[in-house]
Formats: structure tokens, C-alpha cells, sequence
């Protein structure tokens, strides 16, 4: 269950044993490898726990977390932040009610950002009311400055950014909400993969569906997340990739178009030499 406290802080103890717990998560499921990822939680006005550089987040100890303040200054703890946490600190900046903010690099989702295609379809009620619209921030060097330029825009209105070419960001009102909407992004772009691109068929919820959910997620108290893109059909239906053809194209790229089409000759192809025998 959510808990939407406003502006209570953690305790520091708390937050440094439950970024370990959370870190072991991210691990186990895969979302990171070798020491990729990072997760920050906010204690104080000008103080927040982060991982360190260098660390597999399966294996993290209390002792090896470090505080910093909102520049990224290290307060405490004998390893060095990460050098990503610059883009956890921007998020804290344009939005003062975050309070924690997950970084990964999960497969599917971080493949979506490789392809360039955002996450805005409605199709699981649950992603639309937790998770809402994923856009894709401009590919930026890790680590660099230009990283938390290209997220800025997202922190307000968003939950979560397709990071090009790189990753995956989620922040929330606590880590437990932050890190499941890693998990909800992981999730939805996994069933994304399998209906749009492997069985070729997805229905998709209408405008009214999606508004109806909008307003689910205020009574809630979720502000953000944006709105999927929707239509204002019955219900956007494709069982054959025919009828999907036209209405997919401006959410596939041109090389899974070109893709399609050679696998349809070809198999044109292999039908008349098997008749032909
Ligand atoms: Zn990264």
C-alpha cells in the first residue's frame, strides 16, 4: 500500500538500511550490472543518503553510504558519491517534494531508450495510474553536467525519464515509491515489447478509460505522471498486423517498418516455393 506522508523525512539509520534493501532488489531483478545504478533518499532540508561510486548495489552495507548535501558536497562517509548523482540532486532541486530517486539500467525499459520510443501508450491501468507517461530525455554523456540539464524539464509533471542510450530514472514521495516505479517501468515496457513488437496485437485503453484513471490517480493524491497518448476509439484493437500497420507507424521506427516488410515477402516467398513443389 501507498502512504503519502508530506515532507517527513527519514531517519538516517532507516534510510541507509532500507537503500541496501532496495539496492539487493535492483540487483536480484536485474536492472543493474556490475556496479551500475544508484539510489539517493532525502533525511533533512539540505541532506541526502546516496550510494557510493564503485559498489554493486547486491552487496551494499550501511557503512558504505554516504551523505551529501545538496550540492553534491560530501558531509559523511569514507567512499565518494557517485559521480551520477548530479542528476539525483536536479530532481530534488526542481522538485521539493521528492524524496527519493532510483537510478537503473533495466533491459527492456533501457532499450526503449535505445530505439528512441517513450513510453506514453495506455495499456496497463496500473502503469497509467502509478507510473503515467515516460518520456525520453536527450542523450547526454554520463556523468557530465549535460545530464541534469536534459532531465530538468521531466522532474515536475513526471514520475519517471527514459534516459537515451543509458538508463532509466524514477523519483518519488519515498523510496518505496520510487523503486516501484523502476519496477512498474520494467513491467510495462517488458508487456509493451511482447504485444507491440513480438505478438503484434494490443489493445489499448480509450480516452475515456484513460480519464477515468486520471481522476483515480488524484483521488490519490498523484499529482504527476502526465497523460498517455490516447484515442478515442471504442478500443484500439489489432489482432493481425494489418490493421495495426498504419496506426503503429509513428510509434515504430523506420527499420522495424522495413523489418516487417521483408518478413512478410519473405514468407510470401517461402509459400509459393512450398507450393511449388
Ligand atoms: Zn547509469
Amino acid at each position: 500500500m501507498y502512504h503519502y506522508q508530506r515532507q517527513k523525512y527519514m531517519s538516517e539509520f532507516a534510510a541507509k538500511k532500507m537503500i541496501c534493501e532496495i539496492g539487493k532488489r535492483m540487483y536480484d531483478r536485474n536492472f543493474v550490472a556490475s556496479n551500475d545504478g544508484n539510489i539517493s533518499v532525502r533525511v533533512g532540508l539540505n541532506a541526502i543518503i546516496c550510494t557510493p561510486t564503485g559498489v554493486s548495489k547486491g552487496f551494499m552495507t550501511p557503512d558504505m553510504l554516504v551523505k551529501v548535501n545538496l550540492k553534491g558536497e560530501r558531509i559523511s562517509g569514507r567512499l565518494k558519491p557517485s559521480s551520477e548523482m548530479k542528476m539525483h540532486l536536479r530532481v530534488y532541486e526542481e522538485n521539493d517534494e521528492v524524496m527519493a530517486v532510483t537510478h537503473a539500467h533495466p533491459q527492456v525499459a533501457t532499450s526503449f531508450a535505445i530505439a528512441g520510443i517513450e513510453l506514453d501508450r495506455p495499456l496497463l491501468s496500473e502503469a497509467v495510474v502509478l507510473l503515467g507517461r515516460v518520456p525520453i530525455a536527450p542523450y547526454a554523456t554520463p556523468g557530465t553536467q549535460e545530464v541534469p540539464d536534459s532531465i530538468a524539464p521531466y522532474c515536475k509533471d513526471h514520475n519517471a525519464v527514459l534516459l537515451a542510450n543509458h538508463g532509466a530514472l524514477t523519483w518519488g514521495k519515498s523510496l518505496e515509491e520510487a523503486y516501484h516505479r523502476l519496477e512498474t517501468l520494467e513491467h510495462y515496457a517488458t508487456i509493451l515489447m511482447y504485444t507491440s513488437k513480438i505478438i503484434g496485437g494490443t489493445n489499448e485503453l480509450n480516452c475515456d478509460q484513460v480519464g477515468t484513471l486520471i481522476n483515480l490517480r488524484e483521488k490519490m493524491g498523484i499529482k504527476t505522471g502526465g497523460v498517455p497518448t490516447c484515442s478515442q476509439k471504442e478500443i484500439t484493437s489489432s489482432l493481425g498486423m494489418e490493421s495495426k500497420e498504419e496506426e503503429s507507424t509513428k510509434d515504430v521506427g523506420k527499420d522495424e517498418i522495413i523489418e516487417s516488410i521483408v518478413a512478410k515477402v519473405t514468407q510470401r516467398i517461402l509459400l509459393k516455393l512450398d507450393k511449388g513443389r
